[in-house]
């Protein structure tokens, strides 16, 4: 068995619920993987302290627990094979244990301190706006709405092995959100140098999902 696929012992506590939504992009394409959710943690791994870690798990696990910011849980699970594909940094979790629940004023819809994150049909519905990253990272890293998603850009339609991996942050909150700044707009590359769309979010900002 290798290192990466040796079960690791997690505990701590959430200090954030986010879906695990995966973009796929070509070109002016937009597609969406909807995977499940990461827990982010200040917790241990294997009895060691780690700045932050963010377990994968599956949608049921959150609609059974509805995981929330001071939960205490510990389990098993397994680091992810490809860093650049993934933002968790471990999925494929065993023995799952809910040790102690957060404030209950965690138990509320969605918002920048937190709140419980939605379903993911909800997320598919609501559609997201690119985000700044600077402020993701200052003002959005505890509400369930502001993701740093993985995404995969194929170059070439008609040479689907052509791909290339990237983090971007997006939102799915209300457009009124206070903390909202959408940043500059992502680029994406074509098949032939000097091609690039700009993905400005004009069809979303009229409203819907995109795909
Ligand atoms: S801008 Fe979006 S992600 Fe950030 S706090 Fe507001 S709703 Fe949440």
């Amino acid at each position: 068995m290798s290192q990466q696929e040796t079960k690791q012992e997690f505990t701590g506590t959430i200090t954030a619920v986010k879906a695990r939504i995966r973009l796929l992009r070509s070109f002016d394409q937009i597609s969406h993987a909807y995977l499940g959710y990461v827990l982010v943690l200040d917790g241990k791994l294997n009895g060691q302290p780690v700045e932050e870690l963010r377990i994968a798990v599956g949608p049921k696990s959150h609609e059974k627990n509805q995981f929330r910011i001071g939960d205490q849980v510990s389990g098993m699970a397994v680091a992810v094979a490809d860093e650049e594909k993934e933002w968790a940094t471990h999925y494929r979790v065993s023995g799952l244990r809910l040790l102690a629940r957060g404030p209950a004023e965690q138990v509320a819809p969605p918002n920048p301190d937190g709140g419980i994150a939605p379903p993911l049909p909800d997320y598919r519905a609501r559609g997201h706006r690119r985000l700044d990253g600077k402020t993701y990272s200052a003002n959005c890293q505890c509400c369930p709405f502001g993701l740093v998603m993985p995404t995969e850009i194929t170059i070439d339609q008609w040479d689907p092995s052509k791909k290339r991996w990237r983090f971007e942050t997006h939102c799915y909150g209300p457009r009124d959100c206070p903390m909202y700044r959408p940043g500059r707009p992502y680029q994406v590359p074509g098949r032939k140098p000097g091609m690039v769309w700009e993905d400005d979010d004009v069809e979303r900002e009229k409203g819907g999902e995109d795909s």
